[in-house]
C-alpha cells in the first residue's frame, strides 16, 4: 500500500528539499549537434581502445586495486608531485563529493563562487553542510574579498571559470591562498585549455587542492576518471572517506594510457583552442558580447536582428537551434547567466551548422 507509506515520508529532511543536480540534456537518436555539456568533439587516443581492449581478459572477475595506483603514479610523473599527493576518483564529481564529504558539515560552510558548475551545492546539500555563496559581478574577476570575508572553510571555484570560459591568473589566487584560512578546491576540469594553471602553487600551499578530469580534454567523458591533487594529509582524509573501489579496473588502465599520451590530447586541445577563438571573433563581429574563453566553451550574449538583448532574446534562440537539433546550454532565473547562451565548442562542421543556424535566426527574426 504505496499511498500509506510514501518512500519520502523516510528521507531525511535535507534530502527531501535537495534540488537534485540537472545535467545538460542528453538526447536519443542520431543527428543531434550536441555542444551543450563540454564534451570533446574528437575521438579519445587509439592508445586508450588499445589498453582497454588489453585488459578485457580474465581479470575483470577480480576487483581493481583500489587505490588506483599505477594511474596516481602516472599523474603525479605528469605534474612532477609526489604520488602521495595525488587521489584517482570515478570522475572529479567523485573526486569533489569527496572533499565535501570529508572537509564540511553543518558547522562548517562550505563556500562557492556563483555562477561555475552547479554540482557543488548539490553535493552540500546532499551531506547537509551549509553553504554560502559567493557571487562574481559581470567583470567575472575573482571575489577574493567575497570569499575571504565567508565564514567558509572549504571554497569551491572553477578555473577557467564555468560557463564563463574566463580563466584566473596565479597572483589572484595566491592572495586567494593566503588571504583564505580553509581549504581552497581549485576545479581546474578545463585547465589544459588555459594558459596558467594552480598546480606550479601546489608546493607553497597546503590549503590548496587541485582537482582534474580526463573528461574533458583528454575527450574521456565516458570513462568516469577524475583525480585531486593536495598535500598528502589532504589526499589522506579523502582516501579516508571514498568507496573501496572507486575506479574500475578498464577506467584505471584508461587513465594510464591516456595521460601517457600528452601529444594526442595537445593536438585536439589546439585544435578545439583554434575553433574556439575564431568563434569568439565571430561573435564579437556580430556585436555580441563574449566572455575571452580559455576553456572549451564560448559563453555569449545573444542580440537579435531588431538589436535587442536579454532573457527573451537568449532564450528564443535557444529554442531555435533546438528545434534544428543543435544543443546549447541556456541558464536561466538569474541576472549573470539569464542573457547568455554556453555554446561547447564542437569540431569545424558543426561550429559552421551553429553558425549557419544563427544567420538563418537573424534573417528571419
Ligand atoms: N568540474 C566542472 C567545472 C565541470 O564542468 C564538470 C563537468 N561538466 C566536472 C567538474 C565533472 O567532470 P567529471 O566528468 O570528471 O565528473
Amino acid at each position: 500500500m504505496s499511498e500509506e507509506r510514501p518512500v519520502s515520508k523516510y528521507a531525511l529532511p535535507h534530502i527531501k528539499s535537495l534540488h537534485a543536480y540537472t545535467p545538460g540534456f542528453q538526447p536519443k537518436g542520431d543527428g543531434w549537434i550536441k555542444i551543450n555539456t563540454n564534451e570533446n568533439p574528437y575521438p579519445p587516443s587509439p592508445a586508450v581502445e588499445e589498453a582497454i581492449r588489453g585488459a578485457l581478459d580474465d581479470s575483470l572477475r577480480l576487483y581493481p586495486d583500489p587505490l588506483s595506483w599505477g594511474a596516481r603514479e602516472e599523474a603525479a610523473r605528469l605534474h612532477d608531485v609526489s604520488v602521495e599527493s595525488v587521489i584517482m576518483g570515478n570522475g572529479s564529481d567523485d573526486v569533489l563529493n569527496l572533499l565535501v564529504r570529508a572537509f564540511s558539515t553543518y558547522d562548517r560552510a562550505a563556500g562557492y563562487a556563483f555562477p561555475s558548475y552547479s554540482l557543488y551545492p548539490v553535493l552540500c546539500g546532499i551531506h547537509n553542510s551549509r553553504t554560502v555563496e559567493v557571487p562574481f559581478d559581470r567583470s567575472m574577476s575573482l571575489p577574493v574579498d567575497g570569499i575571504v570575508r565567508s565564514d567558509a572553510r572549504i571554497l569551491f571555484f572553477t578555473s577557467p571559470n564555468a560557463p564563463t570560459g574566463v580563466g584566473f591568473d596565479n597572483d589572484s589566487l595566491r592572495e586567494l591562498l593566503k588571504r583564505f584560512e580553509g581549504l581552497v578546491v581549485v576545479d581546474e576540469a578545463y585547465a589544459d585549455f588555459a594558459k596558467e594553471n594552480a598546480i606550479e602553487l601546489l608546493g607553497e600551499f597546503s590549503n590548496l587542492v587541485v582537482t582534474r578530469t580526463l573528461s574533458k580534454s583528454y575527450a574521456l567523458a565516458g570513462l568516469r576518471l577524475g583525480y585531486a591533487l593536495a598535500h598528502p594529509e589532504v589526499i589522506e582524509a579523502l582516501d579516508r572517506v571514498r568507496d573501496s573501489y572507486n575506479v574500475n579496473r578498464l577506467s584505471q588502465v584508461g587513465a594510464i594510457a591516456a595521460l601517457q599520451d600528452q601529444s594526442y590530447m595537445q593536438a585536439i586541445v589546439g585544435k578545439i583552442k583554434r575553433t574556439r577563438d575564431f568563434y569568439y571573433g565571430e561573435f564579437e563581429n556580430l556585436g555580441w558580447f563574449t566572455y575571452k574563453s580559455e576553456a572549451n566553451m564560448l559563453f555569449t550574449e545573444p542580440t537579435n536582428s531588431s538589436g535587442e538583448r536579454g532573457p527573451e532574446v537568449a532564450a528564443s534562440l535557444f529554442e531555435y537551434l533546438k528545434e534544428r537539433k543543435i544543443l546549447v546550454r541556456y541558464f536561466p532565473g538569474h541576472a549573470l547567466t539569464e542573457r547568455f547562451l554556453r555554446i561547447s565548442v564542437g569540431d569545424e562542421d558543426q561550429m559552421l551548422k551553429l553558425s549557419e543556424t544563427i544567420g538563418q535566426w537573424l534573417k528571419n527574426g
